[in-house]
């Protein structure tokens, strides 16, 4: 291992009076913010709310949905420790600090030769609060990234530092890479990285009806196969990447054509139907229909992250399930049959992904290959019923709500899908005995 040194002096963060995550649908207000350099400090910052009784909340990028991340107590900010603590490159292994940001990983691993096996939609994301909800892209071929966690560094509710890793308390490792923020603060992390490599990337219209009779062959024949339906069409936008050596050599987009179809396209002109669908909900279908009309087909070879990773710079919430990847279309379906028996108008579209089963006690893919489905709304919808008859569907499919994504489960549902759910709630007893990291969120998800 190369060790990287970092031993800056600790100075205090401005302190913020309000936080708000991306969505703008959660807020709080900590009494206290502070931003540690090292896994020291983080323990001072326990020992002492342990001492005043405040609880503790780390955050990441405030990217998730619900109140997960949110707190009255003492904020964590990991800001101030981001970066590559360590490279083991014959093993593909990096050891990065907790709050490294996804934006920040080609950087950092591009030179060493590797890169994340797969990405979700964004890199906006810390790389511990990525993981600790469950993060994950498309394709059976890969778990989410948290299963790509080989090793961390876990300062836990008492105030010790733990490392856990396949030689020391591994047994631990299932709980803490998926955590949920509740056992503990991650200080490192250590991924298990793949050899860089290109993605080919095609985009296409296609039939719904078509594309859910062949969803679960087409998902298990593509590297990465997912979709987009605009409720109120008969059309989706498919999305295939193949994964190729880099030694094929990148065809990008032209910087122009990235600008048109992702900038103009995608944010400004979709930007402005769901704008004028929220003002005038009736317009919506004639919206989507013109939407799904004008999207183009596009073909394009590029670095993994480049294709993995799209802009979104129009602001909506979002709730998103994983179910059993064969029970897909028969819940689209009834998705499709409950928007028009209920008159919603949606504006935004349904998108599609797919996971590998993994071992992880609460990943939404525990145990199972599954399928994920998230609706959408505009930030500025204020209408709620979409997203209660969405998630009565997708609950009655043994489905499990994304960790960082809106839902309204509580932890006896809860613990109804997820069969390791009690040897999780045993790791927290014995991490997080005293609930320091408690917040409203995890009472209702994990019990007290
Ligand atoms: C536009 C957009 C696109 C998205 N796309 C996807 C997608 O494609 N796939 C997907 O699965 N999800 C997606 N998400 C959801 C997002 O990945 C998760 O909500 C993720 O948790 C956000 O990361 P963050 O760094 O903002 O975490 P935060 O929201 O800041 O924190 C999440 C949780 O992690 C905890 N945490 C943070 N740092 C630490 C630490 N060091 N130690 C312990 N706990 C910690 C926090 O306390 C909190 O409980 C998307 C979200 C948005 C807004």
């Amino acid at each position: 291992m190369l060790p990287v040194t970092n031993d800056r002096p600790e100075r205090p963060a401005p302190a913020r009076s309000t936080w708000t995550n991306w969505a703008r649908t959660e807020r709080s207000s900590p009494v206290l913010t502070v931003a540690p350099r090292s896994a020291e400090q983080v323990v001072r910052v326990i020992e002492r709310a342990r001492e005043t009784g405040h609880p503790v909340k780390p955050i990441g990028a405030s990217h998730s949905f619900t109140a997960i991340g949110a707190t009255d107590g003492i904020r964590i900010g990991l800001d101030r420790m981001q970066g590559l603590v360590s490279a083991d490159p014959e093993r593909g292994r990096v050891t990065l600090r907790g709050g490294t940001r996804l934006w920040q990983l080609p950087a950092i691993l591009g030179p060493l030769g590797l890169a994340l096996p797969n990405m979700g939609d964004i890199d906006r994301q810390s790389i511990t609060g990525a993981t600790q909800t469950g993060t994950h892209g498309t394709g059976l071929g890969h778990g989410g990234i948290a299963t790509g966690i080989v090793g961390l560094t876990l300062v836990t509710g008492t105030g010790e530092i733990l490392r856990i890793d396949e030689s020391e308390h591994a047994e631990l490792l299932p709980a803490a890479a998926l955590g949920l923020g509740a056992l503990g603060i991650v200080t490192e992390v250590t991924l298990q990285c793949v050899p860089r490599f290109l993605l080919q990337a095609e985009e296409a219209p296609a039939a719904l009806g078509e594309v859910l009779d062949t969803f679960v062959p087409r998902t298990r024949a593509a590297d990465h196969f997912e979709f987009f339906w605009f409720p109120h069409t008969r059309a989706v936008r498919t999305k295939t990447n193949t994964r190729l050596p880099l030694a094929h050599g990148a065809e990008p987009l032209t910087r122009l054509s990235r600008f048109v179809d992702e900038e103009l396209a995608n944010n400004l002109a979709f930007g402005a139907c769901v704008e004028l669908g929220s003002i005038a909900p009736a317009a919506t279908p004639g919206i989507n229909r013109f939407v799904e009309s004008v999207s183009s087909r596009r073909r394009y070879v590029d670095e993994s992250h480049r294709v993995f990773v799209t802009n979104r710079r129009i602001r909506f919430r979002e709730l998103e399930y994983s179910v059993p990847l064969e029970a897909v279309p028969e819940v689209m379906r009834e998705l499709g049959a409950m928007i028009e028996r209920k008159r919603h108008r949606v504006s935004f579209p349904i998108e599609v992904r797919a996971a590998a089963a993994d071992g992880l006690l609460l990943s939404t893919a525990h145990g199972r290959d599954s399928g994920y489905i998230a609706v959408h709304r505009f930030h500025r919808d204020r209408d709620r019923e979409y997203f209660r008859d969405a998630e009565e569907i997708l609950a009655a499919h043994a489905g499990r709500p994304h960790w960082g994504k809106m839902h309204t489960r509580g932890a006896e549902e809860l613990r109804a899908v997820y069969p390791e759910f009690d040897r999780f709630r045993a790791t927290r007893d014995r991490l997080d005995p005293d609930r320091v990291f408690a917040n409203p969120y995890l009472s209702r998800v994990l019990g007290e």
